[in-house]
């Protein structure tokens, strides 16, 4: 069994905790600091602690419990950090470098258990649900891999919840991962900067709504009408379109003003890639009354996945129906697919790496 993990545990938590071991409030302080801002991956390199209380938490509690298995890298840079949680179950994480703010992409859940067709985290099935602290710790190993241990991003980053699993499932942990990344006194980095991607499960959307301090949410759509979404997407059959979109509208009302929320459309040659699927997602948007832009994302294949991506000018002419009826739409350029890496790529796969790093426990 894990010990305590202290990487999952908020400020006020760890306080309680230190109040067990007879310790004063600021040695939580400093002990969350040493976690989420210096990002130190052991009691042992918290020098400013006494050297008892660290002999304490290191025979008591944990700050690691993912062990990285591999780490590979794609000729665009993207990096795909494939670890093992401590009984034995796969967990994926991808950096992205981008021009201006880099986006660590992290995983709610080891496996998925929507049955997505185009996605082939779903061959996994549901292996379960990411505790806070295993949600917590992929940022932490990304950023200390990205910009070395404690080092500032140079532009800070984004943070998608978009990698394995389907984040609402897991509703209460993601939200628990957010509160300790947000802590200016930690990883601070602020839920403005994080985009929580949902399949559509409709009484959390209505849930995230009523939170105040949240991140931005993306719904993946992937069909304009109910027939195509219950054959794709089978979690359409438990809340159809019109239920998705008019909690949609109901979180649109609780945006700030020129605030957007985004939809996912993955653009499947030949099968929800038409003009006449363009003109419908619009139509099915303009009905809501809904003012979000949508990303196309042209299909990411893997085998054995029965699906190719949309050409090129077919793509373009999906957006360009989209923006002659005002509706936003922009193509999301694939990264990291030569490594597995990216989005509906996550299936804890160790062939056809390109550049395979392999390192052990620690990251040189
Ligand atoms: N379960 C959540 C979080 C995963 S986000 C959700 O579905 O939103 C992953 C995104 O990648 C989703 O928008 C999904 O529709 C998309 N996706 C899945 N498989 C894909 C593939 N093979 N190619 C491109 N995009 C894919």
């Amino acid at each position: 069994m894990l010990p305590l993990h202290l990487t999952g545990l908020t400020l006020a938590e760890l306080s309680e905790f230190a109040a067990t071991l007879g310790e004063p409030a600021y040695r939580a302080k400093q002990i969350f600091a040493g976690i989420h801002a210096r990002r130190l991956r052991s009691p042992t390199e918290m020098t400013d602690l006494p050297k008892e209380l660290r002999a304490k938490l290191i025979e008591q509690t944990t700050v690691e419990s993912l062990r990285l298995e591999s780490r590979y890298i794609s000729s665009d840079g993207t990096r795909r950090y494939l670890f093992k949680t401590h009984d034995g179950l796969p967990v994926e994480t991808v950096f992205i470098p981008e021009e201006r703010r880099d986006t660590i992409c992290f995983s709610s859940q080891s496996g998925c258990p929507l049955q997505c067709t185009f996605c082939l985290t779903a061959q996994l099935g549901l292996l379960r649900n990411l505790t806070a602290g295993e949600i917590v710790e992929q940022i932490i190993v990304a950023l200390n891999d990205a910009y070395g241990e404690g080092v500032e991003p140079p532009h800070g980053t984004n943070l998608v919840g978009m990698g394995a699993g389907e984040p609402f499932l897991n509703f209460e942990a993601l939200i628990k991962a957010i509160r300790i990344i947000k802590e200016p006194n930690g990883l601070h980095i602020v839920p403005n900067r994080i985009t929580v991607s949902t399949a559509g499960v409709v009484p959390k959307i209505r849930e995230l709504a009523s939170i105040a301090d949240r991140p931005h949410l993306a719904i993946s759509l992937a069909a304009p009408n109910d027939e195509l979404r219950n054959e794709l997407m089978p979690i359409n059959k438990k809340w159809p379109l019109r239920e998705l979109l008019s909690a949609c509208k109901d979180f649109e009302k609780s945006l700030a003003r020129g605030e957007r929320f985004t939809f996912e459309y993955v653009m499947l040659r030949d099968v929800n890639d038409s003009d006449e699927h363009a003109r419908q997602l619009a139509t099915l948007l303009k009905r809501h009354a809904l003012k979000a832009k949508v990303n196309l994302i042209p299909h990411n294949p893997a085998e054995p996945l029965p699906y190719q991506p949309s050409a090129f000018d077919r793509v373009e002419s999906f957006r360009a129906i989209l923006e002659s009826k005002r509706v936003h739409a922009f193509v999301r350029r694939p990264r990291g697919r030569d490594i597995l890496a990216a989005c509906g790529q996550l299936a804890a796969r160790t062939d056809k790496p390109v550049n395979i790093q392999t390192v052990s426990h620690r990251l040189a």
